[in-house]
């Protein structure tokens, strides 16, 4: 332990998330061609096809690839969780967030359950939906609504309910498509797709849909929504991000329903890597252990032994379920950060300490063992590496302090439970009194660390939390850790920190305090790797582009898979025991 460095984090992370969705230049950089009449040129580069494709094959082509995508993942149980805001008219800093909810479920692609029943209430999949649910639902919203649009249509995308209108090519990132606007026919029935699509020009797969379901039925919404793809295996683009608008703020507008949301899809390929998680272990098993330290164990060592245990189980639980990120850069982002805290405090514990990435939204960390685990959430609001030394110092306090948690998951039948089940079957919570004891080592830790002299954003921070509060329940509720705020929206966690430093003032346009959702970290939705956003940053010009803690549409630079031939590695590369 002693001999690792002090490394404070490069420039790109203190600048990678500042509100980067939305770069106008994106929309400037595309290119600006005429609508082809009826015949489009494909790129030299398409396999197979060296004549011009008519635009109607090119129709048949996207649909025929619609059908193999729902084929493909008929056998697929993806997570799906969408966070949304309520919003209401601000006279200074326009439309913010009135409150918010939270869902959270695994999409049964498999059934073939009428529409209707997925846009009304639809008891099914209520129940597979994991914890919290009961709480913050309510019937206003069908979080099945929010993700519906991850296809067209599931029973009849196909020429007889549909026109296709070419409309121009266009670049969406590296990836050029071809743009069409889709209309139901008449007599098509009720809740068809109405809206656009882009279909990549290789294999002609939809990349992105944007657009609403028509008509409108009876005591429903069919929301806007905006889906976006990624090419993330061989020949398939999944569904990875829907954002979804409604209201409209302009003056006089009776517009009622106004809100923002965004769903994120994950874990598709969850079921295959348990299966290779097994593999890997008999492996592990089969080699003899002949270290010295395989003697009989001290009773501490057995104890710290039985912890191990409990923790390695918990955190391989948590990734089968599809709520914790496999192992990756991120996570050494965030050592790096402990280990600078635990250097400069001369820290020396006789575990490794490990840090882990939970995959959701809501803002929370917990400790389990000597494993820290942040929520992505809360990675992606933090706007510089201070703050991120706070939220981890308070973590790694309760490992200084022995605060151990989670030793009764040392009985490996305590795992045996639905993966929906997951947070009513986990906590990590620690008493309000371990809480205060964790806060003041934590202030000591980080007053001894390279983050002393920069404490003021991490104040800063938790000054904005602090403001928002009452209209981020749903953010700000925890499922397995400990809460930053009280059951009446007052700040908590590091409330001493929060209460020194300079003035929180939103119309400051240099003063950033937290930063929109969705700015720093992205999962891959078929293996769940995390990595970091390359954004640069875009110029904040009025109070109203700081949007802290807040949800904006989603915008990822679509390209390629690099190497299509290389199948396997995509999905084998992190097969390594975590250990
Ligand atoms: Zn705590």
């Amino acid at each position: 332990m002693k001999n690792w460095k002090l490394i404070l984090l490069a420039a790109a992370w203190m600048t990678s998330g500042a509100i980067a969705q939305q770069d106008p230049a994106n929309v400037a950089q595309l290119p600006k061609v005429q609508p082809a009449a009826n015949v489009v040129p494909v790129s030299a580069a398409t396999p197979g096809s060296s004549s011009p494709l008519t635009l109607d094959q090119v129709v048949d082509r996207m649909i025929q690839r619609e059908h193999a995508l729902m084929s493909f993942l008929r056998t697929r149980t993806p997570l799906v969780e969408t966070y949304l805001q309520n919003l209401k008219r601000d006279s200074e800093l326009g439309a913010v967030p009135k409150d918010d909810r939270y869902f959270l479920g695994r999409l049964d692609l498999a059934s073939t359950v009428e529409r209707r029943d997925y846009l009304f209430k639809d008891e099914s999949f209520e129940k597979n939906l994991l914890g919290g649910f009961g709480k913050l639902f309510k019937l206003e919203y069908d979080p099945m609504g929010f993700s519906w649009m991850i296809f067209a249509d599931r029973e009849e995308f196909d020429r007889a309910h549909y026109d296709f209108k070419f409309i121009r090519r266009e670049f969406l990132g590296d990836v050029r498509c071809l743009v069409f606007d889709v209309t139901p026919k008449k007599d098509a029935g009720k809740g068809r797709f109405i809206g656009r699509i882009w279909v990549e020009d290789q294999d002609f797969n939809i990349v992105r849909l944007n657009g609403t379901y028509a008509p409108r039925p009876k005591n429903a919404y069919f929301f806007h929504m905006d889906s976006w793809r990624l090419n993330m295996i061989p020949g398939y683009w999944l569904p990875a991000y829907i954002y979804s608008e409604e209201g409209d703020f302009s003056y006089g507008s009776k517009d009622k329903l106004a809100f923002k949301a965004q769903s994120r899809i994950w874990g598709y390929d969850i079921k295959k890597k348990s299966q290779e998680n097994e593999l890997a272990q008999i492996t592990v098993d089969s080699v003899k252990d002949e270290s010295v330290a395989a003697a009989d164990p001290s009773p501490l060592a057995a104890q710290r032994e039985w912890q191990q245990q409990a923790e390695d189980n918990v955190i391989e639980r948590l990734e089968s379920a599809g709520l914790l990120a496999p192992p990756g850069d991120v996570d050494k982002i965030l050592l790096t950060v402990v280990n600078n805290l635990m250097i400069t405090n001369n820290i020396d514990l006789p575990g490794q300490v490990r840090t882990r990435t939970m995959l959701t939204s809501p803002l929370e960390t917990f400790s389990v063992g000597n494993t820290i685990a942040v929520s992505r959430g809360l990675v992606d609001v933090l706007p510089d590496e201070a703050c991120l030394a706070m939220v981890l110092s308070h973590e790694l306090a309760h490992i200084v302090l022995g605060h151990n948690l989670g030793s009764k998951f040392a009985f490996t039948d305590r795992m045996l439970f639905s993966d929906q089940a997951t947070y009513q079957n986990f906590g990590f919570r620690h008493s309000p009194e371990e809480e205060t004891a964790a806060d003041a080592k934590a202030m000591e830790l980080l007053k001894k660390s390279p983050y002393a002299s920069k404490l003021d954003s991490a104040s800063l921070f938790l000054k904005e939390l602090s403001a928002r509060a009452p209209e981020l329940s749903a953010l700000l509720t925890p499922h397995l850790g400990n809460s930053f705020v009280n059951d009446k929206g007052q700040l908590v966690r590091m409330s001493a920190l929060a209460g020194s430093g300079p003035e929180l003032k939103a119309d400051k346009l240099d003063q950033i305090a937290a930063l929109p959702l969705g700015g720093r970290l992205k999962v891959n939705p078929w293996n769940d790797q995390i990595e970091l956003v390359k954004a640069a940053p875009v110029t904040i010009i009025s109070v109203r582009d700081k949007m802290p803690f807040e949800v904006t549409p989603f915008f990822p630079h679509l390209s390629r898979m690099e190497n299509p031939s290389s199948v396997a590695t995509t999905t084998v590369a992190n097969r390594s025991p975590q250990k």
